[in-house]
């Protein structure tokens, strides 16, 4: 039963602003529910909140103010405030902070806009003409679904004015009706494929999981173009059937017009869609559909998670393991793991496709938490592809080149076939470092601990954790000598140069986030690519995620090693991932794949692994590492990073809190630190982390809250929880 606050009645509100705790204010003229959307003065402003409980007396009554109106919107469930409740403590982040994360729709306060509508109305015409009748016609054609005047004089083949004589007549109705409106229904269809005995088993499990009406996590592992989007796909139009909602999460990047239009082609009608491309009307009609039912498909980016759905059944997360599920400003939260826990409130189900899953994902599907289903195949005739290193050590390369005779010469074979290759650096940029050869100084960032980039297409100089850049100077900033700048080492803009010089006749296209204006033209540029308009591409990671390339047969990974030097404990795992997605890029149609790993350690049990495609060996060594060292997820961490432009503050602070670590020792937390963070200094703040690590069982949260409220960072001074951290910088 949903409480009723009759007017007057004290009721606690929880704002989207800043503060720590709910607000007493009175129940409006006609009452409110609970969970209702409202507006409420706080100070001289209107801020947004809603009716979260009864209030909790001790104010004076007769100084609570009202709230001011309560918003024309489904009021907010009780699992969603669980949700965001659970959600808030888990990540440490303050409610109002939360429901801002629930509440990313412009104008929600806004009276909905009316536009006018036409249905039929009850009398005949006086004449009935041609144009007339088929304006009639059109009208019961679409029966309920109310057009607009310039869609129905569309859909009649008529101008308006024939409308409108109907409408003086009475023959058609004009209304009001809001703006947003509910999406075109989705009808579950068939699939268009007959499925293979393993995708129909999987199907199956997943089908039957969103007919039980009950929450469960499924690992849904398979190579890339093994089918997994056609599973899932079945398991969304069981949700159909059952009428409840359905949740698709693509990383950003993989969010294509081609997914949408075959999400399209299998339900009859587009799905809405949530993600940084849409427009602010379509974001608020979304979010208002969402909440009233008129949405029944939602596809959309990490924080469609947090839209206010009635019934939600199902959340498919596709590349699971993508790090872009990882929010990493503001609410720093996981997505695939906060799917779960709303799924598991709501009692939906969740499925996590992946054709390399992240080891949290895949431990827990080994601990029996989660189930596990796997297309073993590639669909039809496609097969895996070929996999090789190519040992650096001794190809024949000269200084400042990256393609080794072998690969350019496999390059060639392709073209000349009429196939594409793929060439993979994951560095923008012209070269990591500018040397002066006089001196040996390395140009840097003056606001960062990092190196500046050269941008050859930009002809600048750019900081890649602060944006910062600067014009190429002719003289050296430390020892003042001209023209001994030099590049050093590769970005894919320098081997698209030696690309081009080595394959002149050859259509090139570099694919790099930075190259391209907006997400759409990166988007546009990719489906050009797929439809032929290149032979060569040369890419960063962004070429790694779910894009169909079906004339690719060559992947050349250029630098095999690259991640395999940093300190991050995630090094192994990324590497691995990162170089079976480029790999399965190869290859997706008839004609098969090969994929070329150049490396100068063919022997590291990483490439070994990839090459093997031995991959639970792999994933069982990662795990034994992990946790014989005990860190996530055999055991429990949280960073915590203090900012400041004031270094000797920043340290102060985080020797302080080493050391009044009591609340944390007292579950068996240690904590490490503090130490520069690796990247000491962004944006001019220094950086301090400190690292919590605790056993996996341990009430971690409930600690940390205990051990923080002992400190105030003052002034300048910043302080993030990470739970759970991803990157480590
Ligand atoms: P994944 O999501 O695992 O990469 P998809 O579901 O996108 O795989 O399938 C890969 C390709 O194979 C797609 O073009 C899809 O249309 C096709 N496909 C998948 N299953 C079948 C099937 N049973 N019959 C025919 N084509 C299929
Ligand atoms: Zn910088």
């Amino acid at each position: 039963m949903v409480r009723q606050f009759d007017e007057g009645a004290r009721v606690a509100v929880l704002t989207t602003q800043p503060l720590d705790r709910v607000l007493d204010y009175k129940a409006p003229e006609g009452g409110c529910v609970e969970g209702a959307f409202v507006e409420v003065p706080l100070g001289p402003r209107k801020v947004l909140g809603v009716a979260w409980g009864p209030g909790e007396g001790g104010y004076d009554a007769a100084k609570l103010r009202a709230i001011t109106r309560v918003l024309d919107a489904a009021p907010m469930r009780e699992e969603m405030r669980e949700f965001l409740i659970r959600a808030g403590e888990y990540t440490l982040t303050p409610l109002s902070s939360m429901l801002r994360l629930a509440t990313r729709a412009p104008g929600l306060g806004d009276a909905p806009t009316m536009r006018k509508v036409y249905r039929a109305g009850d009398h005949a015409p006086s004449r009935v003409t041609e144009a007339r009748a088929r304006v009639l016609d059109a009208l019961e054609a679409y029966g309920d679904a109310a057009l607009t005047l310039g869609e129905l004089a569309e859909a009649a083949g008529v101008s308006a004015s024939v409308i409108k004589g109907l409408v003086a007549q009475g023959a058609v109705r004009e209304e009001n009706s809001p703006r947003d409106q509910p999406y075109p229904p989705l009808h579950p269809g068939e699939s268009p494929y007959a499925l293979t005995d393993e995708q129909k088993c999987a199907a199956a499990e997943l089908t039957a999981g969103v007919a039980s009406g009950t929450y469960a996590t499924t690992l849904l592992k398979g190579v890339t173009g093994s089918g997994k989007t056609e599973v899932y796909l079945e398991a969304v139009a069981e949700c159909l059937r059952q009428g409840r909602q359905a949740l698709v999460l693509l990383p950003e990047i993989a969010l294509t017009a081609e997914f949408l239009a075959r999400v399209e082609a299998r339900f009859g009608a587009r799905p809405a869609e949530w993600h940084s491309g849409v427009t602010i009307t379509e974001r608020r009609r979304c979010w208002r559909m969402v909440g009233e039912g008129g949405a029944q498909l939602v596809v959309g980016a990490r924080s469609a998670l947090f839209l206010p759905y009635r019934e939600l059944g199902l959340i498919i997360v596709d590349e699971e393991h993508d790090t872009s599920y990882k929010q990493e400003d503001g609410v720093l939260y996981n997505a695939r793991d906060m799917a779960v826990l709303r799924a598991s409130i709501c009692g939906a189900q969740v499925v996590l496709a992946s054709a390399t899953p992240s080891l949290e994902t895949w431990a827990n599907a080994e601990a029996g938490k989660y189930r596990r289903l796997a297309l073993t195949r590639r669909f039809g005739a496609a097969v895996m592809p070929h996999l090789e290193a190519i040992d650096m050590r001794v190809e024949d390369l000269p200084a400042s080149q990256w393609i080794s005779p072998r690969l350019a010469g496999e390059v060639r074979q392709r073209i000349e076939a009429g196939e594409q290759a793929l060439l993979f650096l994951n560095r923008r940029g012209y070269a990591p470092v500018t040397l002066c050869r006089a001196c040996g100084h390395q140009i840097g960032c003056h606001q960062c601990d990092a190196r500046m980039v050269e941008h050859r297409f930009l002809k600048r100089l750019v900081c890649h954790q602060c944006g910062a850049s600067a014009p190429i100077p002719e003289a050296c900033p430390n020892c003042g000598v001209e023209g001994k700048l030099a590049p050093v080492g590769p970005g894919v803009e320098r081997l698209a140069e030696e690309t081009a010089a080595l394959f002149p006749e050859a259509r090139l296209a570099v694919l790099s986030s930075d190259l391209f204006g907006s997400a759409r033209a990166l988007k546009a540029k990719i489906e050009e690519i797929a439809e032929g308009a290149a032979d060569i591409v040369i890419g960063t990671q962004l070429v790694a995620k779910g894009h169909n390339f079906p004339n690719l047969t060559l992947v050349g990974v250029i630098d095999a090693d690259l991640g395999l030097q940093g300190s991050d404990m995630r090094a192994a795992e990324r590497t691995f991932q990162l170089m079976r997605q480029v790999a399965g890029r190869a290859g997706r149609k008839e004609r098969p794949g090969t994929a070329l790993l150049q490396t100068y350690q063919p022997e590291h049990p990483v490439i070994r692994a990839i090459l093997s495609g031995e991959e639970e060996a792999f994933w069982r060594a990662e795990a034994d590492e992990r946790r014989a060292a005990g860190v996530p997820p055999y055991g429990r961490m949280a960073g915590i990073v203090l900012s400041s432009p004031d270094v000797q503050a920043v340290f102060d602070l985080g020797a302080e809190m080493a050391r009044r670590d009591q609340p944390l020792r007292r579950i068996g937390a240690e904590v490490l630190g503090p130490a520069p963070a690796p990247i000491a200094r962004i944006r001019g703040r220094h950086r301090v982390r400190l690292l919590v690590k605790a056993e996996k069982a341990a009430p971690l949260q409930g600690a940390l809250a205990e051990w923080l409220a002992q400190f105030r960072p003052r002034g300048d001074l910043r302080l993030a929880v990470d739970i759970d951290p991803q990157s480590f910088f």
